[in-house]
């Protein structure tokens, strides 16, 4: 069961206006839903006060909805609100994520919804771009797209293969070989290398160094980056990586870059590894660590760079729930 919102406006308080725009906004919502009216289990609608000559789900039901539970409630006087608006919730049995309708003076109201939003947040290994961006999307309901992920899965095929990483041409010899997809499960990224799931596997110390050796080479980014346009083409998502608001969504409305020092960071990837029983010293996680950033900042394709239109955030003082209310704040601001 999926709930999907919706909002309309009437230009006046008279029965037929309220009639006419109960009837565009459920059409609306059944089409652009793929719904039958059978597939409806309620509608509950709340109206602004200055809206009292016709019920809104008295229109719904003279429309065709006599199977689904129907309801209207009266909204609080709210200074500033828009007024003569009908807002509306139908809880109906559909698979797909839910297409929110706002149409007329009330389609500006939700664009967080409505519209499809990319955010870029780009940052070193161990800024905390995975938990943050983990964060945002739950709290937008949006995908999060890791193609550091990607990158990894590259590095595991050529490891498999026997190909050395850095050696350009030997990797230019087996890219169309690699097949690189990801899935979403309970909306968690499964990533995928022909055919098979690697989601665990390339989460090694060793692959991170590798996947960044990779990384450099351009058949492997214009590989990836196809790949990561096409998916924030389709899907509302936040993505998070080395490039993406400087080369894979330059024209992203969102943009973050983290940063935190490289000894907090080592912090951070040492308890992290531990928990997935890698052993390490410190002083080897921070030693990768730079190597990895000293890779990253310094390669000819797309280094890791913060856009001049990104916004920066120091994670070093700030929990990872902190950086993500920050850039809540932000997005929230503009929308
Ligand atoms: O973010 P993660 O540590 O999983 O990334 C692994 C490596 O993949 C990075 O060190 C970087 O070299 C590369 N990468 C990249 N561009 C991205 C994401 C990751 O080059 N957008």
């Amino acid at each position: 069961m999926k709930a999907i919102r919706g909002a309309i406006t009437v230009k006046a308080d008279t029965a037929d206006e309220i009639k006419e725009n109960v009837k565009l906004l459920l059409t609306e919502i059944v089409e652009k839903n793929g719904l039958s009216i059978e597939n409806v289990v309620c509608i509950m609608f709340s109206n602004t006060a200055d809206i009292h000559s016709f019920y809104p789900a008295k229109a719904a039901r003279e429309v065709g909805f006599f199977n689904c539970a129907l309801f209207s409630s009266l909204e609080p006087e709210i200074d500033n609100s828009l007024p003569l608006c009908i807002r509306v919730m139908v809880l109906a049995e559909i698979e797909d994520n839910p297409k929110h309708i706002y149409l007329k003076g009330a389609a500006d109201l939700r664009k967080d919804i409505t519209e499809k939003l990319n955010i870029a947040i780009d940052g070193p290994a161990g800024s905390g771009k995975s938990t943050v961006s983990k964060i945002i999307s739950k709290r937008f309901d949006i995908l999060y797209l890791d193609t550091g992920a990607m990158y990894r899965a590259c590095a595991l095929a050529c490891v498999n293969l026997g190909v050395d990483c850095a050696n350009e041409s030997a990797v230019n010899a087996i890219v169309d070989s690699i097949d690189i997809s990801v899935k979403y499960e309970n909306k968690m990224q499964r990533t995928y290398l022909n055919g098979t799931d690697v989601s665990e596997s390339i989460r090694t110390p060793k692959i991170s160094m590798l996947a960044s050796v990779v990384a450099a080479h351009g058949c492997i980014r214009t590989k990836m980056v196809d790949l990561q346009r096409k998916i924030a083409k389709e899907n509302s998502c936040v993505l998070d990586g080395r490039d993406i608001g400087t080369n894979v969504l330059p024209h992203a409305e969102f943009k973050f870059f983290l940063t935190a020092s490289p000894e907090i960071r080592a912090n951070r990837r040492l308890a992290e590894n531990e928990l997935k029983g890698f052993k390490q010293s410190f002083a080897d996680v921070l030693q990768e660590i730079k190597a990895r950033d000293e890779q990253d900042i310094n390669r000819k394709i797309a280094p890791l760079l913060k856009a001049d239109d990104a916004i920066e955030i120091s994670s070093d003082k700030l929990s990872e729930e902190e950086v993500a209310d920050a850039i809540c704040a932000q997005i929230q601001g503009k929308i």
